[in-house]
Protein backbone atom coordinates (compact mmCIF):
# COMPACT_ATOMS: atom_id res chain seq x y z
CA UNK A 1 0.00 0.00 0.00
CA UNK A 2 1.49 3.56 -1.20
CA UNK A 3 -0.13 6.69 0.65
CA UNK A 4 0.28 10.12 -0.21
CA UNK A 5 0.41 12.23 3.25
CA UNK A 6 -0.37 16.71 2.37
CA UNK A 7 0.07 17.90 5.42
CA UNK A 8 2.71 15.60 6.77
CA UNK A 9 4.37 17.75 9.02
CA UNK A 10 1.20 18.65 10.95
CA UNK A 11 0.47 17.46 14.35
CA UNK A 12 -2.01 15.05 12.51
CA UNK A 13 0.07 14.07 9.26
CA UNK A 14 3.44 13.38 11.87
CA UNK A 15 0.56 10.60 13.92
CA UNK A 16 -0.78 9.11 10.79
CA UNK A 17 2.55 8.72 9.19
CA UNK A 18 3.59 6.66 12.26
CA UNK A 19 0.55 4.83 12.62
CA UNK A 20 0.54 3.75 8.52
CA UNK A 21 4.38 2.66 8.83
CA UNK A 22 3.20 0.71 11.44
CA UNK A 23 0.95 -0.74 9.66
CA UNK A 24 3.54 -1.91 6.85
CA UNK A 25 1.81 1.34 4.36
CA UNK A 26 5.19 2.67 1.95
CA UNK A 27 4.57 6.66 3.31
CA UNK A 28 5.28 9.91 1.22
CA UNK A 29 4.97 13.05 3.21
CA UNK A 30 4.47 15.97 1.12
CA UNK A 31 5.90 19.63 2.53
CA UNK A 32 6.44 22.84 1.19
CA UNK A 33 9.51 24.67 1.09
CA UNK A 34 10.57 26.51 4.05
CA UNK A 35 13.93 28.89 4.79
CA UNK A 36 14.78 26.59 7.64
CA UNK A 37 13.59 22.26 7.75
CA UNK A 38 10.51 22.43 10.36
CA UNK A 39 10.03 18.35 10.01
CA UNK A 40 10.47 18.13 14.14
CA UNK A 41 7.56 16.21 14.41
CA UNK A 42 8.52 13.85 11.89
CA UNK A 43 11.93 12.68 13.74
CA UNK A 44 10.52 9.54 15.19
CA UNK A 45 10.36 8.78 11.36
CA UNK A 46 12.62 10.12 9.17
CA UNK A 47 15.38 7.55 8.01
CA UNK A 48 12.36 4.85 8.10
CA UNK A 49 13.34 2.70 5.21
CA UNK A 50 9.25 3.34 3.67
CA UNK A 51 9.15 6.87 4.33
CA UNK A 52 9.73 9.57 2.29
CA UNK A 53 9.63 13.52 2.12
CA UNK A 54 8.98 15.03 -1.08
CA UNK A 55 8.39 19.17 -1.60
CA UNK A 56 5.11 19.96 -2.52
CA UNK A 57 2.57 23.30 -1.97
CA UNK A 58 -0.96 22.26 -2.73
CA UNK A 59 -1.76 25.88 -4.19
CA UNK A 60 0.14 25.13 -6.78
CA UNK A 61 -1.62 22.95 -9.34
CA UNK A 62 1.37 21.69 -11.09
CA UNK A 63 3.71 20.45 -8.16
CA UNK A 64 0.56 18.45 -7.12
CA UNK A 65 -0.21 17.25 -10.36
CA UNK A 66 3.08 15.92 -10.89
CA UNK A 67 2.84 14.25 -7.54
CA UNK A 68 0.12 12.30 -7.91
CA UNK A 69 1.15 11.28 -11.78
CA UNK A 70 4.50 10.40 -10.76
CA UNK A 71 3.32 7.98 -7.02
CA UNK A 72 0.14 6.31 -8.64
CA UNK A 73 -1.05 6.02 -4.72
CA UNK A 74 -3.57 4.23 -3.39
CA UNK A 75 -4.65 6.28 -0.51
CA UNK A 76 -4.19 10.22 -0.77
CA UNK A 77 -4.66 12.31 2.09
CA UNK A 78 -4.99 15.87 2.69
CA UNK A 79 -4.26 16.84 5.65
CA UNK A 80 -2.61 20.32 4.92
CA UNK A 81 -4.51 23.66 5.31
CA UNK A 82 -4.33 26.96 7.50
CA UNK A 83 -5.52 25.40 10.23
CA UNK A 84 -6.33 28.49 12.54
CA UNK A 85 -9.31 29.92 12.97
CA UNK A 86 -7.73 33.33 14.57
CA UNK A 87 -5.52 33.72 11.91
CA UNK A 88 -7.71 33.38 8.82
CA UNK A 89 -10.07 36.73 9.63
CA UNK A 90 -6.55 38.58 9.17
CA UNK A 91 -5.61 35.92 6.10
CA UNK A 92 -8.84 35.39 4.60
CA UNK A 93 -7.74 35.16 0.99
CA UNK A 94 -4.81 32.65 1.39
CA UNK A 95 -6.90 30.38 4.07
CA UNK A 96 -9.18 30.35 1.02
CA UNK A 97 -6.32 29.68 -1.19
CA UNK A 98 -5.13 26.60 0.75
CA UNK A 99 -7.63 25.56 2.62
CA UNK A 100 -10.43 25.35 0.08
CA UNK A 101 -8.42 26.04 -3.59
CA UNK A 102 -5.88 23.56 -2.50
CA UNK A 103 -8.21 20.46 -2.04
CA UNK A 104 -9.64 21.44 -5.41
CA UNK A 105 -6.18 21.08 -6.90
CA UNK A 106 -5.45 17.97 -5.20
CA UNK A 107 -9.35 16.32 -6.36
CA UNK A 108 -8.65 17.55 -9.91
CA UNK A 109 -4.79 15.84 -9.86
CA UNK A 110 -6.68 12.81 -8.87
CA UNK A 111 -9.64 12.79 -11.19
CA UNK A 112 -7.27 13.27 -14.22
CA UNK A 113 -4.35 11.04 -13.72
CA UNK A 114 -7.17 7.96 -12.82
CA UNK A 115 -8.96 9.43 -16.16
CA UNK A 116 -5.81 8.99 -18.03
CA UNK A 117 -5.09 5.54 -16.46
CA UNK A 118 -8.74 4.35 -17.18
CA UNK A 119 -8.13 5.57 -20.91
CA UNK A 120 -4.76 3.47 -21.23
CA UNK A 121 -6.57 0.42 -19.41
CA UNK A 122 -4.76 0.37 -16.13
CA UNK A 123 -8.00 0.36 -13.90
CA UNK A 124 -5.71 2.81 -11.07
CA UNK A 125 -8.37 4.17 -8.43
CA UNK A 126 -6.90 6.64 -5.60
CA UNK A 127 -8.95 6.70 -2.27
CA UNK A 128 -8.98 10.06 -1.22
CA UNK A 129 -9.52 11.34 2.17
CA UNK A 130 -10.12 14.81 3.06
CA UNK A 131 -10.04 16.25 6.87
CA UNK A 132 -13.30 18.54 6.90
CA UNK A 133 -13.82 19.60 10.45
CA UNK A 134 -16.36 20.41 13.18
CA UNK A 135 -16.07 24.44 12.70
CA UNK A 136 -18.03 23.63 9.49
CA UNK A 137 -21.15 23.51 12.24
CA UNK A 138 -20.34 26.83 13.22
CA UNK A 139 -23.06 28.08 15.54
CA UNK A 140 -25.50 24.56 14.27
CA UNK A 141 -26.51 22.24 16.36
CA UNK A 142 -29.25 19.91 17.00
CA UNK A 143 -30.95 18.50 19.86
CA UNK A 144 -32.53 15.76 21.59
CA UNK A 145 -34.51 15.30 24.66
CA UNK A 146 -33.00 14.46 27.87
CA UNK A 147 -33.40 10.80 28.77
CA UNK A 148 -34.86 9.01 25.42
CA UNK A 149 -31.49 8.49 23.99
CA UNK A 150 -28.03 7.40 25.00
CA UNK A 151 -26.33 9.97 28.04
CA UNK A 152 -23.49 10.65 25.51
CA UNK A 153 -25.53 12.32 22.71
CA UNK A 154 -28.14 13.50 25.47
CA UNK A 155 -29.38 17.31 24.68
CA UNK A 156 -27.39 19.62 22.07
CA UNK A 157 -25.12 17.42 19.57
CA UNK A 158 -23.70 17.80 15.85
CA UNK A 159 -23.34 14.55 13.40
CA UNK A 160 -23.40 13.83 10.27
CA UNK A 161 -27.05 15.78 9.27
CA UNK A 162 -26.01 18.76 11.31
CA UNK A 163 -26.43 21.98 8.53
CA UNK A 164 -23.01 23.73 8.71
CA UNK A 165 -23.14 27.53 9.22
CA UNK A 166 -19.79 28.60 9.37
CA UNK A 167 -18.43 31.36 11.72
CA UNK A 168 -14.91 32.23 10.17
CA UNK A 169 -13.14 32.21 6.83
CA UNK A 170 -11.72 28.79 8.02
CA UNK A 171 -14.57 27.35 7.92
CA UNK A 172 -16.41 28.58 5.03
CA UNK A 173 -13.06 27.43 3.18
CA UNK A 174 -14.03 23.55 5.16
CA UNK A 175 -17.25 23.78 3.88
CA UNK A 176 -16.48 24.97 0.20
CA UNK A 177 -13.66 21.79 0.35
CA UNK A 178 -16.16 19.29 1.73
CA UNK A 179 -18.87 20.29 -0.38
CA UNK A 180 -16.28 20.09 -3.55
CA UNK A 181 -15.77 16.24 -2.26
CA UNK A 182 -19.29 15.22 -2.32
CA UNK A 183 -19.96 16.74 -5.52
CA UNK A 184 -16.72 14.96 -7.21
CA UNK A 185 -18.25 11.58 -5.40
CA UNK A 186 -21.67 12.12 -6.98
CA UNK A 187 -20.54 13.76 -10.24
CA UNK A 188 -17.04 11.65 -11.20
CA UNK A 189 -17.76 8.57 -8.73
CA UNK A 190 -14.73 8.93 -7.10
CA UNK A 191 -13.72 7.47 -3.96
CA UNK A 192 -13.66 10.57 -1.14
CA UNK A 193 -14.15 9.92 2.15
CA UNK A 194 -14.57 12.74 4.86
CA UNK A 195 -13.64 12.32 8.16
CA UNK A 196 -15.39 15.50 9.96
CA UNK A 197 -13.21 15.70 13.16
CA UNK A 198 -13.95 18.02 16.09
CA UNK A 199 -10.65 19.21 18.11
CA UNK A 200 -8.18 17.21 18.75
CA UNK A 201 -5.13 17.91 20.72
CA UNK A 202 -1.87 16.64 21.68
CA UNK A 203 1.80 17.62 22.79
CA UNK A 204 2.31 18.17 19.02
CA UNK A 205 -0.61 20.56 18.59
CA UNK A 206 0.35 23.54 17.04
CA UNK A 207 1.10 26.54 19.65
CA UNK A 208 -1.35 29.39 19.04
CA UNK A 209 -4.18 26.77 19.83
CA UNK A 210 -5.61 27.38 22.74
CA UNK A 211 -4.65 23.83 24.55
CA UNK A 212 -1.11 24.23 23.66
CA UNK A 213 -0.89 27.77 24.40
CA UNK A 214 -2.20 27.39 28.29
CA UNK A 215 0.54 24.00 28.69
CA UNK A 216 3.14 25.96 26.97
CA UNK A 217 3.02 28.99 28.90
CA UNK A 218 2.82 26.79 32.29
CA UNK A 219 5.37 25.12 31.42
CA UNK A 220 7.64 28.33 30.62
CA UNK A 221 6.25 29.58 33.83
CA UNK A 222 7.12 26.80 36.02
CA UNK A 223 10.96 27.18 33.97
CA UNK A 224 11.08 30.51 34.74
CA UNK A 225 9.76 30.05 37.95
CA UNK A 226 12.04 27.52 39.25
CA UNK A 227 14.97 29.52 37.98
CA UNK A 228 14.26 32.18 40.69
CA UNK A 229 14.28 29.34 43.89
CA UNK A 230 15.14 32.06 46.69
CA UNK A 231 13.05 34.83 44.94
CA UNK A 232 9.49 35.52 46.64
CA UNK A 233 6.77 35.69 43.93
CA UNK A 234 3.89 38.17 44.48
CA UNK A 235 1.27 39.13 42.15
CA UNK A 236 1.75 42.57 41.71
CA UNK A 237 -1.79 42.90 40.26
CA UNK A 238 -0.41 44.46 37.36
CA UNK A 239 -2.28 42.59 34.35
CA UNK A 240 0.97 41.99 32.53
CA UNK A 241 2.99 40.18 35.13
CA UNK A 242 2.43 37.35 37.37
CA UNK A 243 5.50 38.36 39.94
CA UNK A 244 8.28 39.95 40.60
CA UNK A 245 10.98 39.60 43.54
CA UNK A 246 9.22 42.73 44.87
CA UNK A 247 10.27 45.45 42.91
CA UNK A 248 9.71 45.94 39.02
CA UNK A 249 12.71 44.28 37.81
CA UNK A 250 11.79 43.41 34.20
CA UNK A 251 14.61 40.58 34.95
CA UNK A 252 11.94 38.73 37.82
CA UNK A 253 8.93 39.61 36.04
CA UNK A 254 6.95 36.84 33.47
CA UNK A 255 4.15 38.03 31.92
CA UNK A 256 0.33 36.67 32.63
CA UNK A 257 -0.95 34.55 30.31
CA UNK A 258 -3.13 36.42 27.47
CA UNK A 259 -6.29 34.61 26.67
CA UNK A 260 -9.65 35.74 24.56
CA UNK A 261 -12.92 34.42 24.77
CA UNK A 262 -13.25 31.65 27.47
CA UNK A 263 -17.21 31.08 27.29
CA UNK A 264 -16.95 28.47 25.12
CA UNK A 265 -17.22 24.73 24.98
CA UNK A 266 -15.13 22.09 23.00
CA UNK A 267 -15.20 18.59 22.19
CA UNK A 268 -11.62 17.62 22.96
CA UNK A 269 -9.90 14.42 21.92
CA UNK A 270 -6.53 12.77 21.51
CA UNK A 271 -5.18 13.13 18.05
CA UNK A 272 -3.23 9.76 18.49
CA UNK A 273 -6.92 8.21 18.58
CA UNK A 274 -7.69 10.60 15.69
CA UNK A 275 -5.78 9.03 13.10
CA UNK A 276 -6.84 5.73 13.86
CA UNK A 277 -10.46 6.76 12.97
CA UNK A 278 -9.09 8.53 9.75
CA UNK A 279 -7.52 5.14 9.00
CA UNK A 280 -10.66 2.92 9.44
CA UNK A 281 -12.54 5.40 7.25
CA UNK A 282 -9.84 4.73 4.50
CA UNK A 283 -10.21 0.92 5.18
CA UNK A 284 -14.27 0.50 4.76
CA UNK A 285 -15.42 -0.73 1.52
CA UNK A 286 -17.64 2.44 0.72
CA UNK A 287 -16.64 6.06 0.34
CA UNK A 288 -19.24 8.53 2.92
CA UNK A 289 -19.09 11.05 5.71
CA UNK A 290 -17.98 10.30 8.89
CA UNK A 291 -18.33 12.30 12.18
CA UNK A 292 -15.13 11.64 14.97
CA UNK A 293 -15.37 13.16 18.44
CA UNK A 294 -15.49 11.52 22.00
CA UNK A 295 -19.11 13.21 22.60
CA UNK A 296 -18.09 14.54 25.60
CA UNK A 297 -17.91 18.76 25.91
CA UNK A 298 -15.46 20.83 28.02
CA UNK A 299 -15.37 24.86 28.43
CA UNK A 300 -12.06 26.97 28.42
CA UNK A 301 -12.02 27.46 31.76
CA UNK A 302 -12.96 23.83 32.40
CA UNK A 303 -9.39 23.14 30.74
CA UNK A 304 -7.53 25.68 32.68
CA UNK A 305 -8.29 24.51 36.05
CA UNK A 306 -7.58 20.88 35.16
CA UNK A 307 -4.02 22.11 33.67
CA UNK A 308 -3.11 24.69 36.51
CA UNK A 309 -4.21 21.91 38.86
CA UNK A 310 -2.08 19.73 37.45
CA UNK A 311 0.75 21.97 37.27
CA UNK A 312 0.31 22.41 41.20
CA UNK A 313 -0.38 26.45 40.66
CA UNK A 314 -3.60 26.07 42.06
CA UNK A 315 -6.47 28.44 41.25
CA UNK A 316 -5.96 29.56 37.45
CA UNK A 317 -7.36 33.32 37.92
CA UNK A 318 -4.25 34.36 39.26
CA UNK A 319 -2.32 33.57 36.33
CA UNK A 320 -4.65 34.88 33.52
CA UNK A 321 -5.48 37.77 31.74
CA UNK A 322 -8.74 38.44 29.35
CA UNK A 323 -7.35 40.21 26.10
CA UNK A 324 -10.16 41.69 24.12
CA UNK A 325 -7.83 41.70 21.17
CA UNK A 326 -7.40 37.75 20.94
CA UNK A 327 -11.89 37.54 21.13
CA UNK A 328 -12.36 36.67 17.15
CA UNK A 329 -15.00 38.54 15.60
CA UNK A 330 -17.58 36.01 15.18
CA UNK A 331 -17.17 32.58 17.92
CA UNK A 332 -18.43 28.82 17.53
CA UNK A 333 -20.29 28.76 21.10
CA UNK A 334 -20.58 25.03 21.54
CA UNK A 335 -19.54 21.67 19.97
CA UNK A 336 -20.58 18.14 20.86
CA UNK A 337 -20.19 15.53 18.15
CA UNK A 338 -22.31 12.39 18.12
CA UNK A 339 -20.02 10.11 16.60
CA UNK A 340 -22.53 7.20 17.03
CA UNK A 341 -22.20 6.35 12.90
CA UNK A 342 -18.48 5.56 12.88
CA UNK A 343 -18.52 3.80 17.19
CA UNK A 344 -21.20 1.51 15.37
CA UNK A 345 -20.37 1.01 11.64
CA UNK A 346 -16.76 0.73 11.86
CA UNK A 347 -16.07 0.16 15.99
CA UNK A 348 -14.08 3.12 16.49
CA UNK A 349 -14.23 4.73 19.77
CA UNK A 350 -11.32 7.20 21.82
CA UNK A 351 -9.25 5.51 23.99
CA UNK A 352 -7.65 8.86 25.58
CA UNK A 353 -9.50 10.39 28.05
CA UNK A 354 -9.98 14.39 28.71
CA UNK A 355 -8.14 14.22 31.83
CA UNK A 356 -5.23 11.87 30.23
CA UNK A 357 -5.09 14.18 27.38
CA UNK A 358 -4.35 17.43 29.70
CA UNK A 359 -2.08 15.45 31.93
CA UNK A 360 0.20 14.28 28.94
CA UNK A 361 0.14 17.78 27.95
CA UNK A 362 1.02 19.52 30.51
CA UNK A 363 3.71 16.95 31.61
CA UNK A 364 5.10 17.23 28.33
CA UNK A 365 5.26 20.83 28.75
CA UNK A 366 7.11 20.60 32.20
CA UNK A 367 8.91 18.75 30.90
CA UNK A 368 10.38 20.67 27.98
CA UNK A 369 11.17 24.09 29.73
CA UNK A 370 12.26 22.60 32.85
CA UNK A 371 15.10 24.43 34.34
CA UNK A 372 14.87 27.06 31.12
CA UNK A 373 13.72 31.21 31.42
CA UNK A 374 12.04 31.23 28.40
P1 LIG B 1 -1.58 21.54 11.45
O1 LIG B 1 -1.75 23.01 11.35
O2 LIG B 1 -0.73 20.98 12.54
O3 LIG B 1 -0.99 20.99 10.06
C1 LIG B 1 -1.35 21.55 8.84
C2 LIG B 1 -0.39 21.04 7.79
O4 LIG B 1 -0.71 21.65 6.53
C3 LIG B 1 1.09 21.37 8.06
O5 LIG B 1 1.87 20.26 7.72
C4 LIG B 1 1.33 22.51 7.10
O6 LIG B 1 2.66 22.66 6.72
C5 LIG B 1 0.50 22.06 5.93
N1 LIG B 1 0.27 23.10 4.94
C6 LIG B 1 -0.23 24.35 5.15
N2 LIG B 1 -0.27 25.02 3.99
C7 LIG B 1 0.22 24.20 3.03
C8 LIG B 1 0.44 24.33 1.64
N3 LIG B 1 0.15 25.46 0.99
N4 LIG B 1 0.96 23.29 0.95
C9 LIG B 1 1.29 22.13 1.60
N5 LIG B 1 1.11 21.95 2.92
C10 LIG B 1 0.57 22.98 3.63
O7 LIG B 1 -3.04 20.90 11.49
P2 LIG B 1 -3.53 19.55 12.20
O8 LIG B 1 -2.54 18.49 11.98
O9 LIG B 1 -4.00 19.85 13.57
O10 LIG B 1 -4.84 19.24 11.36
C11 LIG B 1 -4.77 18.47 10.16
C12 LIG B 1 -5.96 18.82 9.28
O11 LIG B 1 -7.16 18.52 9.97
C13 LIG B 1 -6.05 20.28 8.89
O12 LIG B 1 -6.60 20.34 7.58
C14 LIG B 1 -7.04 20.86 9.88
O13 LIG B 1 -7.68 21.99 9.37
C15 LIG B 1 -7.98 19.68 10.03
N6 LIG B 1 -8.68 19.62 11.30
C16 LIG B 1 -7.95 19.65 12.48
C17 LIG B 1 -8.59 19.58 13.68
C18 LIG B 1 -7.82 19.60 14.97
O14 LIG B 1 -8.45 19.76 16.03
N7 LIG B 1 -6.52 19.41 14.96
C19 LIG B 1 -10.07 19.45 13.77
C20 LIG B 1 -10.72 19.33 12.47
C21 LIG B 1 -10.03 19.43 11.30
P3 LIG B 1 3.70 23.60 7.56
O15 LIG B 1 4.27 22.67 8.60
O16 LIG B 1 4.67 24.03 6.53
O17 LIG B 1 2.92 24.72 8.15
P1 LIG C 1 -10.63 26.16 17.20
O1 LIG C 1 -11.78 25.52 17.91
O2 LIG C 1 -10.20 25.42 15.99
O3 LIG C 1 -10.83 27.60 16.94
O4 LIG C 1 -9.38 25.96 18.22
P2 LIG C 1 -8.60 27.03 19.14
O5 LIG C 1 -7.82 26.21 20.11
O6 LIG C 1 -7.83 28.00 18.31
O7 LIG C 1 -9.75 27.83 19.88
C1 LIG C 1 -10.71 27.17 20.69
C2 LIG C 1 -11.55 28.22 21.38
O8 LIG C 1 -10.74 28.89 22.36
C3 LIG C 1 -12.10 29.31 20.45
O9 LIG C 1 -13.45 29.52 20.75
C4 LIG C 1 -11.27 30.54 20.82
O10 LIG C 1 -11.99 31.78 20.65
C5 LIG C 1 -11.01 30.28 22.29
N1 LIG C 1 -9.85 31.02 22.81
C6 LIG C 1 -9.82 31.82 23.90
N2 LIG C 1 -8.62 32.36 24.06
C7 LIG C 1 -7.85 31.90 23.05
C8 LIG C 1 -6.49 32.14 22.68
O11 LIG C 1 -5.75 32.88 23.30
N3 LIG C 1 -6.04 31.47 21.58
C9 LIG C 1 -6.83 30.62 20.84
N4 LIG C 1 -6.32 29.99 19.78
N5 LIG C 1 -8.14 30.41 21.16
C10 LIG C 1 -8.63 31.04 22.25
Amino acid sequence: MRTIIFGCTGQDGSYLAEHLLNKGHEVIGIARRTSTPNSCRLTPILGHPLFSLLVGDITDFGSILQIIQDHQADWVINLAAQSHVGTSFQQACSSMDITAKGCVNILEAIRLTDRVCLINDVGHTTKFYQASSSEMFGKAYDERCMGITLPMVMGRYQDENTKFEPQSPYAVAKVAAHQFCRLYRQAYNMDIRCGILFNHESERRGEEFVTRKITRWLGQFLGWKNSYLNASFVNDKEEVYIGGRVSRDQGFQFPKLRLGNLDVSRDWGHAKDYVKAMTLIMEHDTPDDWVVSTGNTHTITEFLAMAFELAGLGCWKNYVVIDETLKRPAEVPFLKGDSSKIRETLGWRPEISFAKLVKGMVEHDINKYRGSEN
